[in-house]
């Protein structure tokens, strides 16, 4: 060795040293964290990580020997005695490690979006905070990141939620090799959170009732609630392939069989499960199911952190930055945004509409909106970005959507003088607007026997505790702090209403039931922000925009990260057509470009 290499490899040796001895500083406080169960059941490392103690950004093997040990969540949730359930949640079969860590404090996932004091037994009891920011390494600002190395594909696809799932499936289906990226430790997306339904004129299931919808009236109703500010062209796709989106849906093994009305339509429209079940996690279990049966490479914690292009305006890829692989590039013949919106993103959501900043929010916490920015810094065009939907139920002070579905059964809405104020089933930004103009900008959703029966989510609403019950209107009314004569002439007025299927008050179409006993209940409700209509620009074809006008080569997207299919206001039940709707026509048209291409 000469003197040149000497002083090099010294130092080397030294920083390995000092590398090893925080390695070895860091284990021994591993050790001692992991001094619960495991600790006294002798577990070793390589039980939980196998042999080579290798973690891939999916923890995989990891949440494999978890099951190994502990079971599977439909055991685990039989034998869990909490009234909240959280191996039986509307998260479904998830990674064990999206709540249980290893070397550091557990913290439940439920906790981002609600507040549970939920303390996870063993492996610490020390919970991190739940109001952690999410950290997003696309921020403007971040330095650009090194790839230390390279994979390839057809297609990759960038955010697991409903519409990157139906691209997915659709492109393999179609013969290409598809990576799905996901940046949460979880799969599902806002399409998770889904609770009343998917949309969809002429179906079989309509017309099983001998209902006669027509697509032309879902495109005269989505644009009127968009207020005329929509794509045409897109809104004719999403009305004319909204049935075709149900079938598709329902051969991948959804039901789809119970109708109910959203605000906004003239007709039962809305499709969701039996009895009324929230349709965004019985439709991520299927997916979730579909892909694994085609073993679709799907990755979790892996956040696309820069969309690639050969400069000349055709996609390339995308630089991936994976929790335990570190950040590496993935060469794709095509690339498909799925990355949502942005309505969890408060600071966003304050530059585009400073009023809405602080208001709480129904989304998931990874709804941060990058999957525009990263679209944009490579030519796409963004449109409506400051048309943001404020939804009028949010379960009082909580983040809990209370679903629209709720008053499609029945339910009426109640200022704090006991007097409804507003048509029920009107489009989110009149309700909302009508609530807000209370003087304490909150309302009550007011509900009888019936409607709770005709509703399966309202008994997940009494779980979490947002609901109010009485034996009377009257006692009803003593517990919500308005006046029982007042709200007891309301529903009787309503009743009558229901009889003579007329609302002279507030000329509302559609009264399924009456609110009627022998129980009666009360929802405290405020406006929250809820879906971002704007985004990224595309064409009927899915094709990504840019802002010369032309489609980007390579690029397309679909759901809730694009513009212009909900124009200003977007109808409830019509964000899952879309998911569908769309991420269908990216999936094939991208399988299709690749194989033009060859
Ligand atoms: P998402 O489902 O949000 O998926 C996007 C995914 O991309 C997310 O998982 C996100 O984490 C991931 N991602 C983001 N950035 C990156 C990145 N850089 N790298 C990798 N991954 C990334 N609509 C209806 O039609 N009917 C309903 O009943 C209904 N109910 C709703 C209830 C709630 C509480 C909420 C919040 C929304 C509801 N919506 C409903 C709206 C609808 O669910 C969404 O608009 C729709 O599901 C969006 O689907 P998506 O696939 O476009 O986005």
């Amino acid at each position: 060795m000469t003197r040149k290499t000497m002083v090099p490899a010294l130092l080397l040796t030294a920083a390995l040293l000092i590398a090893a001895s925080i390695a070895w500083g860091a284990d021994s406080s591993k050790s001692s964290f992991l001094s619960g169960v495991h600790k006294k059941n002798n577990v070793t490392c390589a039980d939980c990580h196998g042999k080579s103690l290798a973690v891939d950004d999916s923890e995989t093997a990891l949440n494999k020997n978890c099951r190994g040990c502990h079971g599977g969540f439909e055991e685990l949730a039989a034998k869990t005695k909490e009234h909240i359930n959280p191996h039986k949640s509307h998260l479904g079969d998830t990674n064990c490690t999206a709540c249980h860590k290893g070397h550091v404090a557990s913290k439940a996932y439920c906790n981002y979006c609600h507040s549970f004091a939920m303390k996870i037994p063993a492996m610490g009891t020390e919970q991190e905070s739940s109001d952690k920011k999410w950290v997003q390494e696309s921020a403007p600002g971040k330095k650009e990141l090194k790839s230390t190395r390279v994979e390839s594909a057809d297609v990759v696809v960038i955010g697991a939620g409903g519409s990157g799932y139906v691209a997915s499936i659709t492109a393999h289906d179609a013969g290409a090799k598809v990576i799905l990226l996901e940046k949460m430790p979880i799969t599902g997306g806002n399409s998770m959170l889904a609770a009343g339904g998917i949309n969809a004129a002429r179906t079989r299931y309509q017309e099983r009732l001998g209902m006669h919808d027509d697509p032309a009236e879902m495109v005269k109703e989505t644009m009127k609630g968009g207020r005329d500010k929509n794509d045409p062209e897109l809104v004719k796709v999403l009305a004319y392939k909204s049935a075709d989106a149900v079938d598709f849906l329902v051969s991948l093994g959804a039901d789809m069989t119970d109708l109910v009305r959203s605000g906004g339509v003239a007709v039962d429209r809305t499709h969701r499960p039996v009895g009324g079940a929230a349709v965004g996690p019985h439709l991520i279990k299927v997916y979730r199911d579909n892909a694994a049966k085609r073993n679709i490479d799907v990755r979790v914690n892996s956040e696309v952190v820069q969309i690639l292009s050969d400069g000349k305006g055709r996609v390339t890829g995308v630089q991936v930055k994976g929790k335990h692989s570190g950040v590496y590039t993935i060469n794709a013949k095509a690339v498909i945004d799925t990355a949502g919106g942005f309505a969890a993103n408060n600071e966003l959501v304050g530059f585009y509409k400073p009023q809405f900043k602080e208001t709480a929010s129904s989304n998931q916490p990874g709804a941060t909106g990058e999957g525009m920015f990263l679209a944009e810094k490579i030519g796409a065009k963004l449109i409506d970005m400051e048309q943001i939907q404020i939804h009028p139920t949010m379960g009082g002070d909580t983040k809990v959507l209370v679903s629209e579905t709720v008053r499609g059964s029945g339910a009426i809405l109640v200022n704090h003088a006991g007097k409804r104020f507003v048509n029920e089933l009107t489009t989110r930004d009149k309700a909302s607007a009508a609530i807000l103009a209370q003087p304490e900008k909150s309302a009550f959703l007011v509900l009888g026997e019936g409607i709770r029966k005709s509703n399966v989510q309202i008994d997940g609403y009494i779980a979490l505790g947002l609901v109010q019950e009485a034996d009377s209107v009257a006692g009803l009314a003593a517990k919500m702090g308005v006046p029982a004569d007042v709200l007891t002439a309301t529903v009787v007025a309503y009743n009558k209403a229901f009889e003579a299927k007329k609302d002279p008050e507030f000329q509302r179409q559609d009264i399924p039931r009456p609110v009627d006993g022998p129980k009666y209940y009360a929802i405290w409700v405020k406006p929250g922000r809820h879906h971002t209509m704007g985004g990224v620009k595309i064409n009927t074809e899915a094709q990504v925009i840019g802002k010369d006008g032309k489609p980007i080569a390579g690029f397309y997207a679909a759901g809730e990260v694009t513009g212009g299919v909900h124009g200003w206001n977007r109808l409830g039940g019509n964000a899952i057509t879309d998911t569908v709707v769309f991420g269908r026509i990216a999936g094939s048209n991208a399988a299709s470009f690749i194989k033009n291409e060859k």
